[in-house]
């Protein structure tokens, strides 16, 4: 394998310092790093050595093969009780004027307005208001069940659990419990920013806490269930602050097992309280990418929204030991263009979206929420003209 044969080369560099030696043989030899090693690599790894290390991992795991799903995203609403300073989606509620708030019925209406397409997941995600409360949510999990029961519902994060469970004055695992038996099937990574308070505080000071976000994913893993995670990186968090997110993952995944994809979310300054707070290189989100690879050895995948990062850093990205790159899009989502994300209006066919896959040399693979293969793009050859572009939104950061 070449990523072999190139992290072997590496090892042969006379420049290399003891420390990244050190911590390239064990990744050869498949051992955990250490969480100084963590901190280690961030503070010294170039993007070159980096990128040898986690695309090792990366083609070790998955080979060339590159991930993306069909999806389409509710947001019941961008109004929201909190005011996460790095949040350019919701609106505080004396801004009322400038929100949304769906009924129950227009939600549904959005799913069935996708009844015959190609799409093998519903994605719920938004702001956080009284009026979407645990019955809310159990009558709508249960009305899509109902009318699609193929579709995959992975909706709410612990932001929105921890508040309507609160408020509902039931414990963690009792909501957990209604939620799946209302027909949700898995639960999105957001919400996570960073979990240490000693910035999560400055951040979003008055959502769940970052020991109860995992608490929440720990409760739906006892169930059986899969989820995601994320991390809100390149603001004002020190490198350790990321291995110390990084860390309270890995230990809960050796505990359950339940996560399948980490996604690191670049911080974007536009329109919110943090516009003061300069964004990260391209190539500070590559070696974060990488490090993530790395450090996470218990998860499957790591996932990068080409909308948010561009086309060019998602193609560059599969370097760097992501696996995954998302979706095609339609511009109605408004969470990532709103936060200055690289694409105003971002919009990919299917097509159009193999083709960036394939034009660096990895295998376009589409998969359902779980992962299962859906179809092979590899070998496969669109009609001349494409009867219609596939569109997906991204998710809110929530
Ligand atoms: S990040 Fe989520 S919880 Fe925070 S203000 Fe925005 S919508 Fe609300």
């Amino acid at each position: 394998m070449e990523a072999e044969g190139n992290l072997q080369l590496l090892l042969q560099n006379p420049d290399l310092s003891a420390d990244l030696k050190h911590i390239a043989e064990k990744v050869l030899n498949s051992e955990r790093i250490t969480f100084d090693e963590g901190v280690i690599l961030y503070e010294q790894g170039d993007l070159g050595y980096l990128g040898v290390l986690a695309n090792y991992i990366r083609e070790k795991r998955h080979g060339l093969k590159t991930y993306f799903n069909r999806n389409f995203h509710i947001e019941p609403t961008n109004l929201c009780v909190y005011d996460c300073k790095f949040c350019s989606y919701s609106r505080l509620l004396k801004q009322k004027s400038e929100g949304w708030e769906y009924t129950m019925d227009e939600m549904f209406n959005m799913v069935t307005k996708y009844d015959g397409e190609p799409v093998t997941e519903v994605h719920i995600v938004g702001g956080v208001l009284p009026q979407y409360d645990v019955p809310f949510y159990q009558e709508l999990f249960s009305r899509i069940r109902a009318h699609r029961p193929e579709l995959h519902i992975k909706a709410l994060t612990p932001v929105e659990y921890h508040y309507i469970f609160k408020k509902a004055k039931i414990d963690y695992a009792t909501g957990m419990r209604l939620m799946h038996e209302a027909g949700l099937q898995s639960i999105p990574g957001g919400g996570a920013e960073i979990f240490h308070p000693e910035v999560r505080d400055l951040i979003s000071k008055d959502k769940c806490t970052g020991d109860q976000w995992l608490a929440i994913h720990e409760e739906w893993h006892k169930l059986g269930n899969r989820s995601n995670a994320t991390m809100l990186y390149g603001h004002i968090e020190k490198f350790w602050h990321r291995v110390d997110h990084m860390e309270r993952l890995r230990q809960l995944q050796d505990k359950t097992g339940g996560f399948q994809t980490f996604i690191p979310l670049k911080f974007r300054n536009q329109d919110n309280q943090m516009s003061h707070v300069p964004e990260s290189t391209v190539v500070e989100d590559l070696r974060n990418y990488a490090v993530a690879r790395i450090y996470l050895d218990n998860f499957d995948h790591i996932k990068a929204y080409w909308a948010m990062i561009s086309r060019t850093t998602a193609q560059l990205s599969l370097n760097f030991g992501v696996d995954d790159i998302d979706g095609t899009l339609d511009d109605t989502t408004k969470i990532y263009s709103m936060a200055g994300a690289e694409e105003q209006h971002p919009g990919m066919s299917t097509k159009q979206l193999v083709e960036l896959i394939k034009n660096v040399g990895r295998q376009p693979i589409e998969r359902d929420t779980l992962y299962n293969v859906v179809t092979d793009f590899t070998n496969f050859e669109f009609p001349e003209t494409e009867p219609k572009p596939q569109y997906y939104k991204l998710p809110v950061i929530n």
